[in-house]
């Protein structure tokens, strides 16, 4: 029987850029790189995740500032050293390490000072904001009827009025077709699970601020579509049918070694300096 596989917008994502990328890394499962850009956004994310965690019940409009400030920075500082072992395997000379700790520190704390601006907006004690803003955190969603999973990364719903966002580290602030694929599967994810779509999907971009993506039909038949079409053409098993795309990323592939430089699959997977696997995208 021919197997559907269970995608992501990772997964569509790759198979789009190149067939022959999705079959080593989905079908093989060959190790895939990290980087410190990954591991960083992987850093900023559990902070992100953590913060809502504070133990506010003492806190006032005038002290919940600097208190939930320091907690921010104590976070960073705590997931940035559960991390080193990680981070040093890049050979980051010190200067490099405190660049990307003190640029993670900026975007977080951009995000605080927006998160902050809300926080005046609305109105009721500390507590009752603070609790009204508290998003749904790393929330893994699973379509049946696509068969397609995502990990959301906070889902606010304040009064009422859902919002869907994806929290990125990139230095590119423009809304791909990536991320629209992105925001539009998980706009039908949360469509599927709560029979209603979210009010406002976006990408927030933590060195700037959110950018948000219009849940339309045009963007949900689109997706669906894209969906479909990565179930039809990923049944197969053979290699034959994922062929090679080559495009203007190929140097930065992980098997371009395979593609370009005869390195086996065999070879690869016993390569003595082999990558380690990447983490979830962030
Ligand atoms: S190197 Fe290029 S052609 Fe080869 S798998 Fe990667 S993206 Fe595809």
């Amino acid at each position: 029987m021919p197997k559907k596989r269970l995608q992501s917008p990772s997964s569509i994502n790759t198979f789009n850029q190149c067939p022959r990328k999705y079959f080593y890394r989905y079908i093989l499962k060959l190790p895939t790189k990290t980087s410190i850009q990954l591991i960083r956004g992987k850093i900023a994310h559990s902070v992100l995740e953590d913060f809502f965690d504070a133990n506010v019940s003492n806190l006032t409009n005038e002290t919940a500032e600097p208190y939930l400030r320091q907690s921010l920075q104590d976070l960073l500082m705590n997931h940035w050293q559960k991390q080193e072992s990680e981070i040093q395997e890049f050979n980051l000379n010190p200067d490099q390490e405190k660049f990307y700790f003190a640029e993670t520190m900026m975007m977080l704390l951009n995000w605080f000072q927006q998160f902050m601006t809300k926080v005046e907006q609305h109105q009721g004690t500390f507590q009752e904001v603070f609790k009204k803003l508290t998003p749904i955190r790393e929330q893994r969603y699973v379509s049946e009827e696509h068969y397609v999973q995502g990990f959301i990364d906070a889902i606010e719903d304040i009064d009422g009025r859902v919002h869907v966002t994806d929290y990125k580290t990139s230095t590119n602030l423009k809304i791909s077709d990536d991320y629209r694929l992105q925001l539009g599967i998980y706009a039908l994810l949360y469509n599927e699970k709560h029979g209603r779509l979210p009010n406002q999907t976006s990408v927030y971009f933590l060195r700037h601020k959110p950018k948000y993506v219009a849940v339309d039909d045009d963007l949900l038949e689109s997706v669906a579509k894209s969906i479909e079409f990565v179930h039809t053409n990923t049944k197969s098993d053979n290699i034959d049918d994922y062929p090679l795309k080559p495009n203007n990323l190929c140097k930065w592939c992980d098997f371009h070694t395979i593609c370009f430089e005869q390195t086996t699959i065999k070879d690869f997977q016993e390569q003595p300096d082999q990558p380690v696997p990447k983490p979830q995208q962030r």
